[in-house]
């Protein structure tokens, strides 16, 4: 039995294989190597119940698909799980694009994601004046005014050193492990936090006490 996140209820599930597995033909293989098995899955959450199709890849050919496929390390979902959230304090634009670099890394698209999410991290950095330099120049700059700290900056020269170049264009020319697309759109979730979302959410607090403090005058106590 295979399980994942499932792409209707959004729940972590069980899915188990409904009829059949069966090897599609290469001409609907968009690897152009080794084999692809489909199936049709069923959730187990019992307020879905819905079913999945999914989809694996394997280097060598399956003696017994059913038996087989629910094993594989890993199945491609239709529908998968794609996650967008919400950055109700960051300007609309910026927000935007950094819920679709979230919803790239839920796909697996992680060029896609890493794109997205160094066109946010110029996008804050030029809504705060800083338009000069390569983009890590500009996280030196927006640490230099005080607006991210010296941990997020170093985070991203670590980003840097692993080998990743959170600021190169060559996008398609260098190979994106999973682990450094996830540290990118990390890293610019950290800037989004601490430029635009904590500071909201401390002038929140800060006028909730002074509402309270303004009734609590009002009624003498
Ligand atoms: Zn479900």
């Amino acid at each position: 039995m295979a399980s994942t996140v499932c792409g209707w209820c959004g729940d972590r599930a069980h899915m188990a294989l409904v009829g059949d597995a069966y090897r599609l033909p290469d001409s609907v293989n968009y690897r152009g190597t080794g084999f692809q098995y489909t199936a049709a899955f069923r959730c187990s959450s019992e307020l879905c119940q819905r079913l999945s199709v999914g989809t694996t890849h394997t280097g060598l050919q399956y003696g017994n698909p059913k038996g087989e496929m629910p094993r594989a390390e890993y199945i491609e979902w239709v529908p998968s799980d794609i996650r967008r959230p919400a950055f109700p304090y960051v300007p609309p634009q910026i927000a935007e694009t950094a819920s679709e670099a979230h919803a790239c890394l839920s796909i697996e698209a992680y060029r896609g994601a890493v794109a997205l999410a160094r066109a946010v991290v110029e996008a804050t950095a030029k809504d705060h004046g800083i338009t000069k330099g390569a983009l890590v120049s500009k996280i030196d700059d927006l640490h230099a005014e005080g607006l991210i700290r010296a941990i997020t900056k170093e985070f991203a020269h670590e980003i840097r050193q692993g080998g990743n170049e959170i600021a190169h264009g060559d996008l398609a020319d260098e190979p994106m492990p999973p682990e450094d697309a996830e540290a990118i759109v990390k890293f610019m979730d950290s800037i989004l936090q601490e430029i635009y979302q904590g500071p909201a959410e401390m002038e929140a607090l800060k006028k909730s006490r002074l509402e309270r403090e303004q009734r609590n005058k009002q009624s003498g106590t």
